[in-house]
């Protein structure tokens, strides 16, 4: 038995501590909020409740592995509903696409856009493989050793997922409709990049909504942080809230306790920081003794942040699907102005989830919308930083009204999440979602692995390590930390 400390209680720290309690080791977990599940957060606005962070769910049998890999039945802690025809998108020219996980849908959809079917047959036959290649090679690679990098399954398998041709390049390749392909690129940014700089590989986000499916949980998507919560307290681990760790002492390269802001210390095996890698790990290790977190990482581009409207109305509102986007004029000019120029978009694409609509438990007190807003946005500058919030919020709100979405004249109350909340709340690089931008290859490919070369006993679980931001991919993170912990004995 090890005994094993565990920074930070999001969805990375939640999959690892259970796996790691299943095993018999003796788990501590010190999280700095209230509540386990950092990003994945409940909000209560004006009467309504709402997901904060993940909004959309997509490879639930990764969530469901960690509850069946520590001896119990996933059903019995969280229900997984798949949203079939899941996601509405609304272009400038008024036309509508519905994205569909049922072939036959997305086939008469595509009719409608003059789109013949052999052409989405090609697309999903090429996102199919490039996901395999990527979950067979990449996902449950920790990385911690030379051996994982030279592999020549690595390798082929590295060539096979495009690294090379850009995303919207990929896309364009399938589908003359620009307005498909804008559809397709916005994949780019569930992992905060943009599609005109991103690697297609990541293009396999197309295979999971289309093919695989996108799902929701009913009670709000936090059900699942909460459910890992409760799994991990069964397995015996003890979970220290409002506890915020500030320095991890360090010996003959080893971590050899850590030492809370209240200054207890406590010594343990192992440790595991979920807090973000970016930030959180320079602050917590003297720099002297840290040699593979270099100045270099800190001028890597980070990811897009979010602007974040919660909005509870008293009537249902035009956005009547769980999901839907409505699109900018030009993709190409707002990412440009997002990355290059680090400005909010002059006319920013608006997602809107509304959860109301497939569980009305949501707003049984007030019978209207959950709106949970969201445009891309910047990740912070000294410029951007000054960002008027309400004069952003009205904005957004106009935008909506013109395109037929009334939210101001049945507002009970709304609240905004900005990049520098974001930044404060999580310790989020610059603001950003998933730590740095999948733009070059090194940062697409060569994220921050699962071990420190720093130290022995040293491991990273999270949005802004391997293998990556999305919260299927951040609780993959943490089973291979497990893995990693419990194969070494
Ligand atoms: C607006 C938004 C929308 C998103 N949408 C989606 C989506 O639709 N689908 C999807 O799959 N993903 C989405 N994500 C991403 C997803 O929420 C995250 O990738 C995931 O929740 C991150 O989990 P994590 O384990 O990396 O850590 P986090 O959630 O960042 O949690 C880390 C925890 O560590 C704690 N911590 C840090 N330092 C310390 C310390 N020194 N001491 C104690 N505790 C510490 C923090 O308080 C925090 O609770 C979204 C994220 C955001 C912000």
């Amino acid at each position: 038995m090890k005994t094993i400390a565990i920074i930070g209680a999001g969805l990375g720290g939640l999959a690892a501590a259970v796996l790691l309690a299943a095993a018999g080791n003796k788990v501590d977990v010190y999280e700095t909020h209230s509540y386990p599940g950092g990003k994945m957060k409940r909000y209560h606005v004006g009467g309504a409740r709402f997901d904060f962070g993940p909004n959309t769910i997509t490879m639930p049998q990764v969530f469901q592995s960690v509850f069946e890999r520590s001896g119990a039945d996933p059903n019995d802690y969280v229900q997984f509903e798949q949203i079939v025809d899941h996601t509405n998108n609304i272009f400038p020219d008024g036309s509508q696409f519905l994205a569909s996980s049922n072939r036959a849908k997305m086939l008469q959809e595509l009719e409608r856009f003059n789109i013949h079917s052999s052409d989405y047959d090609r697309y999903i036959t090429a996102v199919t493989q490039l996901y395999n290649h990527s979950s067979n090679q990449f996902f449950t690679r920790s990385f911690s050793s030379l051996k994982e990098y030279t592999s020549l399954r690595l390798a082929l398998a590295f060539a096979s997922v495009k690294p090379f041709t850009k995303m919207s390049q990929f896309h364009s390749s399938f589908f003359k409709d620009e307005r498909i392909v804008q559809m397709l690129n916005r994949y780019a940014t569930y992992i905060g990049s943009s599609p005109y700089k991103t690697p297609a590989t990541f293009s396999m986000i197309g295979y999971l909504e289309f093919v695989q499916g996108v799902y929701y949980v009913k009670g709000g998507n936090p059900t699942i942080a909460e459910a890992m919560h409760r799994r991990a307290k069964e397995l015996g681990v003890q979970f220290y809230f409002n506890k915020t760790v500030k320095k991890l002492k360090t010996a003959n390269n080893e971590v050899t306790s850590l030492v809370c802001a209240n200054n207890q210390e406590k010594s343990y095996d192992q440790f595991i920081l979920n807090g973000d890698y970016t930030t959180v790990y320079p602050k917590l290790v003297e720099k002297q003794n840290r040699p593979s977190f270099t100045l270099d990482q800190l001028v890597k581009e980070p990811t897009s942040s979010a602007f974040v409207i919660l909005a509870a109305t008293s009537q249902k509102t035009a956005a009547s699907f769980h999901h839907q986007v409505y699109f900018s004029q030009s993709y190409e000019y707002e990412f440009y102005q997002l990355f290059d120029e680090k400005k909010y978009p002059e006319d920013p694409t608006i997602y809107i989830c509304n959860s109301s609509v497939n569980d009305d438990s949501a707003v049984s007190h007030t019978g209207g919308d959950n709106l949970f807003i969201l445009v891309n946005a910047p990740s912070l500058t000294n410029e951007n930083r000054t960002l008027d919030k309400e004069q952003m919020k009205e904005k957004v709100y106009s935008i909506l009204e013109q395109r037929g979405v009334l939210i101001r004249p049945y507002l009970i109350e709304d609240k905004v999440v900005s990049p520098k909340d974001i930044e404060a709340e999580f310790q989020a690089y610059f603001g950003g979602l998933y730590g740095f931008s999948s733009h070059t290859t090194m940062q697409a490919f060569n994220r921050p692995s699962s071990k420190t070369k720093d130290f022995q006993n040293l491991y990273f679980a999270g949005g802004s390590t391997h293998p990556g931001g999305g919260s299927p991919m951040v609780v993959q993170s943490g089973i291979n930390v497990a893995n990693l912990i419990n194969n070494h004995k």
